[in-house]
């Protein structure tokens, strides 16, 4: 798979701070890439840059392999919702998609409802979008990204704030427009939960800087499994683990003691354990998630 957008040490500064300092993306075509990190990190300031609604202090991008003033060319195929979709609430989603259409050169009424039904607004009929739930009008703002046929879409929290219902529909869709419609989508959220499932590479944000990018594959053979022992008696239990050689133990955020080695010896861990007078309430193997990874590389907590 080649890449349709790289950038290159990508850095915005706010007088004398850094937004986003030497970010290197790589975005594969026909991927879900999902950005992720805590508020004030930096992603709207990397998805403005990268959609040409802000200029880089310094550092480049590439897009479709072009560089410099050919890449800004095929800006024109990228698609945008950061922060709040353009939408006027006194007229319908037909008219508002229409809008959009006629600013960019289109007029087609078939245009028009085909791009409604890729973001399940078929059925909403001239009701106008003020009375609209927010998943309807963040599919609204998706389906105007969407207008002028984009190759790439960049999309900033689309389901922030969405009820599960919302959150599901906008993931079905995403999924919809890459493998039917081959559209590469850069998409970022807090919700991590949410966007392990439905991205296909990720890039962690952290103060600024792009602190690791990665594929789900990449992901699961880096991290792989644990054993999760859950006890009131914390300090005992790993204080007993390490006297008997395990080495990666620790205790997570739920206050349970991790141990990520040897997980062929669960049932040894135990005896240890029981040996030693911990009252060991649970004990499971356990897959590391997106959340446990950033919570690792972050090395703090997540505010999603
Ligand atoms: P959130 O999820 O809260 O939107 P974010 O990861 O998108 O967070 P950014 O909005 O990119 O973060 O902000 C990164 C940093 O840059 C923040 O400290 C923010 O205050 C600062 N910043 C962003 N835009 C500007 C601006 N126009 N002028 C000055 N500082 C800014």
């Amino acid at each position: 798979m080649s890449y349709i957008m790289t950038t290159d040490k990508l850095t915005k500064t706010y007088g004398t701070k850094d937004a986003a300092k030497d970010i290197s993306i790589h975005i594969r075509e026909g991927e879900i890439y999902g950005l992720i990190g805590r508020n004030g990190a930096g992603k709207t300031t990397i998805m403005r840059m990268l959609s040409g609604l802000s200029t880089p202090t310094s550092g480049t991008f590439s897009l479709f392999g072009d560089k410099g003033d050919a890449a800004k060319r095929h800006l024109s195929k990228v698609g945008v919702l950061i922060e709040h979709p353009g939408i006027y609430p006194n007229i319908s989603a037909y008219e508002n998609i229409k809008i959009k259409c006629i600013a960019m050169g289109c007029n087609d009424s078939e245009y028009i409802k085909n791009i409604l039904n890729l973001v399940g607004l078929e059925n909403v009929g001239d009701k106008d979008t003020g009375s609209f739930s927010l998943g309807m009008r963040q599919r609204l703002g998706i389906g105007l990204a969407l207008v002028g046929d984009p190759k790439l879409i960049i999309l900033d929290e689309p389901i922030n704030g969405l009820d599960p219902q919302g959150i599901v529909e906008v993931r079905q869709m995403l999924e919809k427009l890459r493998d039917e419609k081959e559209i590469t989508i850069m998409i970022s959220s807090h919700i991590l939960d949410e966007l392990g499932k439905l991205a296909d590479s990720y890039g962690i944000i952290h103060e600024g800087k792009l602190i690791d990018e990665f594929t789900t594959e990449e992901l699961s053979s880096r991290c792989g499994q644990y054993v999760t022992v859950k006890t009131s008696q914390t300090d005992a239990a790993v204080k007993a683990l390490k006297s008997a050689g395990y080495k990666l133990v620790l205790v997570d955020n739920d206050n349970n003691v991790r141990i990520s080695e040897k997980l062929d010896e669960s049932a040894k861990m135990i005896k240890t354990l029981v040996n030693a007078n911990v009252d060991v309430k649970e004990a499971f193997i356990k897959n590391v998630s997106l959340e446990d990874y950033y919570l690792s590389v972050t090395g703090g907590q997540h505010n999603g």
